[in-house]
């Protein structure tokens, strides 16, 4: 177990049955199912990631599993994001590997002989989930971890940063810098924004880019690709590797999520092409084939077109 410190002043915790108590300022943080809790239950993300997984004998469940690895090993990432896992590996003991905003857990995390994986996120139920998967789960603030400084060799998020607000990513990645052990790595796959065409299309209407675009998934924080960069160098971080995603093509269902509503009565090529992606989406077979056959375009695409376009990016950065 890892040895914990209390977010509210920063001396160690002791761990008690039933939670963790700091004897310097008096602060009791419970357990609940067994995950101690630093932080009150989130009302926007309790719930809503992460929290369904498991149901494995579920076809539709699998068949999305399915479509999401393969997604992900044909764009390459996967191989990329395990060869620099792999580098990590030290033959003289685990390395730790902390998931913030780990959700239900990721199975390209998976703990082993070789690393010690913990879970940090808002959502309690979710964290029952990746307590199956993980060593340790906790409730925490990302911006306040229960953490000492330089305890992981690696800390990663996936789809974490664009759900950050703007006055917050500072704090945010001086805490992952905190945390970190010097020569650390860290990974992240962070939504960007981008000057796409129907993006700024979409902004013309606020309101509605306001609830379809930042409030459905609680998108506050999405900037350009090159803002996120600029942020981890100023603080000191190398760059090791980055990719940029989803530039041209979008996966099934993505563009009828944000477009399938009142933005079909602006424009009718919109309106045609969230109604044609929404019919898509709403069987997982044809969502499963389309996204197979469309993959095979972005692979083409992508390479042609600037990072500036990406609707995601992958970065890998150094603590140095
Ligand atoms: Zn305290």
């Amino acid at each position: 177990m890892l040895d914990l410190i209390c977010p509210n002043c920063k001396s160690g915790l002791s761990r008690e049955s039933g939670g963790a108590v700091c004897g310097r300022c008096g602060s009791i943080y419970e357990e609940s199912n067994g995950i101690i809790r630093f932080v009150k239950a989130d009302n926007f993300y309790e719930g809503r990631f992460g929290a369904g997984r498991g149901n494995t004998n579920n076809v539709l469940e699998l068949a999305r599993k399915i479509y999401s690895a393969i997604a992900v090993s044909v764009e390459g990432l996967r191989v990329e994001h395990e060869r620099l896992y792999k580098k990590l590996k030290s033959n003289k003991r685990k390395i730790n590997v902390l998931d913030i905003g780990c959700g239900g857990g990721k199975t390209s995390l998976k703990p082993s002989v070789n690393y010690y994986v913990v879970g940090l996120d808002l959502s309690l139920s979710s964290l029952f989930n990746a307590k199956k998967i993980y060593d340790e789960v906790y409730c925490a603030s990302a911006f306040s971890m229960p953490f000492g400084d330089n305890t992981f060799d690696c800390v990663c998020s996936f789809d974490l940063m664009g759900h950050i607000p703007l006055e917050k990513k500072e704090l945010f990645i001086s805490e992952v810098r905190r945390v970190l052990k010097l020569a650390g790595l860290t990974f992240h796959y962070i939504e960007v924004d981008s000057p796409k065409g129907y993006n700024n299309w979409a902004k013309k209407y606020p309101s509605l880019y306001q609830r379809h675009f930042v409030d459905l998934e609680g998108h506050i924080g999405l900037e350009y690709y090159k803002n996120v960069m600029q942020r981890f160098e100023r603080n000191g971080f190398e760059l090791l590797r980055h990719k940029g995603i989803a530039k041209f093509v979008l996966p099934p269902g993505e563009f009828s999520k944000r477009f399938n509503n009142e933005y079909k009565k602006k424009n009718a090529l919109i309106k045609a092409l969230a109604l044609l992606d929404g019919l898509i989406a709403s069987n997982t077979m044809t969502k499963v084939l389309s996204g197979i056959m469309l993959k095979p375009f972005s692979l083409f695409l992508d390479p042609l077109i600037s990072d500036d376009y990406s609707g995601l990016l992958y970065v890998a950065f150094k603590k140095e």
